[in-house]
């Protein structure tokens, strides 16, 4: 973003806007804390902003100020579509392709509203008039907290900005543990303790309120996980009977794929799991190192994401998808040693 596009925008958000703010779809931690740490700075600024999220979000998220007035495009279509039609402002944060959005993306394609994009994924569309892209942030909160810096206003962020914000830089980072993370993350993440973001209260939140089923469920992944000495891969199948003997819901599974990730040597850790009611197998891809799991994916799966976090899909059965996944993969076997 250069200075005349931060200036532009700070001369619009001068006075009152009507704004939306979307999350991609199966919105993550990042996705719900940057938009809600967005909404409440807007809010504040006396817009009338709204989050619109595609579809429901899991329910570890679901204390973060401010989620109960996320409108659920799925279950409002009628008045989502509306504010987004009619909205003076359309931020779009953490995707980079309005395919992510589902339905919602022909919405947005043909609204008038002027479109923001804040972003760290690779390849961005170019369908906004103010971008935002920097595939070296830790995360979209990094992002948005650089955007209020830029706009030369950190000195609105409160307590609920701070914690939304804490939220998604943590969950995107693994705990502050992956590559991505900076000193200038740690800097961000001390200007929000400073500002009333309570860091053991939100890992709590997130990680430590989880069901007994889901704990039940992430023995059966890693009974079921089968490791690839040679390839120095790991991966994960999670069928649709399993998920239901263990009561699944939302989010369950998130995080699962990272423990192939902890055996000693492991390059690639994979997740397959049975989406039957969509007849899909759905697929997270993660890598350490050299090895790129958005190419990986765009290439052989419909997906993408980051070079060491990206997710895909299959239109094969999950056995027939594992199969696939298998007879690719010794062609990478260079790239994995
Ligand atoms: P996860 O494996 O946790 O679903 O996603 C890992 C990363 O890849 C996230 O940054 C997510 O936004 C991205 N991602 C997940 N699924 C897809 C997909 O189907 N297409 C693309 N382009 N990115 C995805
Ligand atoms: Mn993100």
């Amino acid at each position: 973003m250069t200075e005349n596009e931060i200036a532009s925008l700070k001369s619009l958000l001068d006075s009152p806007k009507s704004i939306v703010i979307i999350p991609h779809i199966n919105p993550d931690g990042d996705a719900i804390g940057s938009t809600l740490g967005l909404w409440h700075f807007l809010n504040l600024k006396n817009h009338n902003a709204t989050v619109i999220a595609p579809n429901d979000f899991p329910d570890f998220l679901k204390w973060m100020p401010g989620q109960d007035q996320i409108l659920i495009h799925q279950r409002n279509i009628e008045k989502a579509n509306d504010l987004i039609e009619n909205g003076e402002l359309i931020f779009t944060l953490d995707f980079n392709s309005l395919k992510r959005i589902g339905d919602m993306g022909e919405v947005v394609e043909s609204a008038n509203g002027i479109k923001v994009l804040i972003d760290h994924h690779q390849q961005p569309e170019d369908y906004a008039k103010y971008q935002y892209s920097n595939v070296n942030m830790s995360s979209t909160c990094e992002m948005v907290y650089n955007f209020i810096d830029f706009l030369g206003e950190t000195n609105f962020i409160n307590a609920d900005i701070a914690t939304c914000l804490y939220t998604g830089i943590m969950t995107d980072t693994g705990s502050f543990r992956f590559r991505s993370t900076t000193n200038k993350t740690h800097n961000i993440i001390s200007k929000l303790i400073e500002n009333g973001a309570d860091n053991t209260e939100i890992h709590n939140k997130v990680y430590d309120t989880r069901s007994v089923n889901r704990l039940k469920l992430l023995g059966v992944a890693i009974n079921n996980l089968v490791y690839l000495k040679d390839l120095n891969t790991a991966y994960i199948t999670l069928s649709q009977d399993e998920l239901d003997q263990n009561n699944f819901k939302k989010g369950d599974t998130e995080g699962f794929v990272n423990y192939g990730l902890s055996i000693k040597g492991v390059k690639l850790a994979v997740i397959f799991i049975e989406k039957r009611e969509e007849n899909i197998t759905k697929i997270s891809f993660r890598s350490k190192g050299k090895f790129s799991v958005n190419e990986f994916s765009g290439k052989h799966f419909n997906g993408g994401g980051h070079t060491n976090a990206a997710g895909g899909k299959s239109d094969l059965s999950l056995q027939e998808t594992v199969e696939k996944f298998i007879s690719i993969l010794q062609k990478y076997s260079t790239d994995l040693s």
